[in-house]
């Protein structure tokens, strides 16, 4: 979906749930209310609704590895707002099965299976691990198989198989038949996009974390880091996740991670942090500073790294170029938002800024390659 029809739908659904029978809304979906506000359980973490604003809070601090998209928000609220009364068998089927599932299923493929496809090709196997930390259970289906709840009513399998001599390697997704009482096809798609995209982020995390060379750690790094002004916090962070949840980068690209940034700068890996390209993402939009419970103040650590990085002669002549159009493009970006923050306050909402603005930022990532 484009972001900006991604907002109005996000916006439409908003509205519904301000106005919806909470006890009908928990009735149908599992979920649960307290006081005014909605608690729903998505991918084995409980997330808090609070309304009528729709702000999404975690309830536990544990969710380091959850981190809510305006997608997955989106999904939440549509789960939460369907009221599907189909009569169906309970049989688990595939894409395709579902009513018009022929029609999206090019898509779907694309976004979901093609993508788990390419995220366990080289071993299957690591499905069980990531399932595992998502609260999934294992099955026997296939060269790897898995369960995971999804939604208090939602259920879904997965089953990769390897290639062979006579078929190529192959992952469904398969859902209950009753999954049409409360999400539509174009949600199940961008669901198992979801899903593709969270096996592939802690797949790469998990890597990195198993690839760390304990020789080349340099214990001296966040000392050094934090002696510098603006830094000084920052060796308080719990990695709680918040500010790569609230970072408008992380949403577009999810190889930009504040809180792997800080986790790998107290590891003391110097080397990885000053030469990776990621460390000119930051739009210096201050969410994460104003958002972090720690005051760690993300926003200016990433300064003092990109002079440490430039100091350190970890960044060449191109990319220095590079940092300097983009820092000029970013101010640009900065004056957008503020106008579009003063029509808001003004009562004039631009509906399409959001939009611009994730295209504005895809830009300025495409620039530095
Ligand atoms: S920097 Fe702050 S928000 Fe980010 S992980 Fe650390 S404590 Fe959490
Ligand atoms: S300041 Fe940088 S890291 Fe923090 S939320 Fe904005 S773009 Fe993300």
């Amino acid at each position: 979906m484009e972001a900006g029809s991604l907002t109005k739908a996000f916006e439409k659904a908003e509205n519904l749930l301000r106005n919806a029978n909470l006890d009908e809304v928990c009735k149908h979906s599992g979920a649960s209310r307290s006081e005014n506000n909605i608690i729903i359980r998505y991918f084995n973490n409980d997330f808090l609704i609070l309304l009528p604003d729709v702000v999404f809070k975690t309830v536990y601090e544990t969710s380091d590895n959850i981190v809510l998209t305006t997608v997955d928000k989106l999904l939440i609220l549509h789960y939460l707002l369907s009221n599907g009364e189909e009569k169906t068998n309970g049989d688990f089927v595939g894409y395709k099965d579902l009513p018009g599932g022929m029609f999206y299923y090019s898509t779907y493929f694309k976004q979901g299976p093609n993508r788990i496809i390419k995220c366990f090709e080289d071993n299957p196997k690591g499905l069980y691990d990531i399932s595992l930390s998502l609260g999934g259970e294992k099955l026997n289906y296939g060269d790897a198989s898995v369960c995971l709840k999804i939604f208090p009513n939602i259920e879904i399998r997965i089953v990769l198989y390897r290639e062979d001599v006579e078929f190529p390697k192959e992952a469904y997704i398969l859902y209950k038949d009753d999954i049409i009482n409360y999400l539509n096809l174009k949600d199940i798609s961008m669901l198992s996009g979801e899903i593709a995209g969270r096996f592939s982020r802690m797949k790469r995390e998990t890597k990195n974390e198993n690839e760390i060379e304990l020789h080349s750690l340099d214990k001296n790094f966040k000392y050094e880091i934090a002696s510098r002004p603006g830094a000084g916090y920052f060796t308080r962070c719990f990695s709680c996740g918040t500010c790569t949840a609230s970072c408008p980068v992380s949403e577009i690209d999810e190889n930009f991670n504040p809180r792997m940034f800080i986790r790998r700068c107290l590891l003391g890996q110097r080397e990885l942090v000053l030469s990776s390209k990621e460390l000119w993402f930051c739009v210096q939009c201050y969410t994460c500073y104003a958002r972090c419970p720690q005051d760690v103040r993300f926003t200016d650590v990433m300064a003092v790294l990109r002079d440490m990085a430039v100091e350190e002669g970890y960044i060449s002549s191109t990319m220095m170029e590079k940092a300097k159009k983009i820092e000029k493009m970013i101010q640009n970006l900065r004056h957008s938002i503020t106008e579009y923050t003063w029509m808001n306050i003004k009562g004039k909402k631009d509906n399409d800024m959001p939009g611009k603005l994730v295209s504005e930022f895809e830009k300025m990532i495409k620039e530095l390659g």
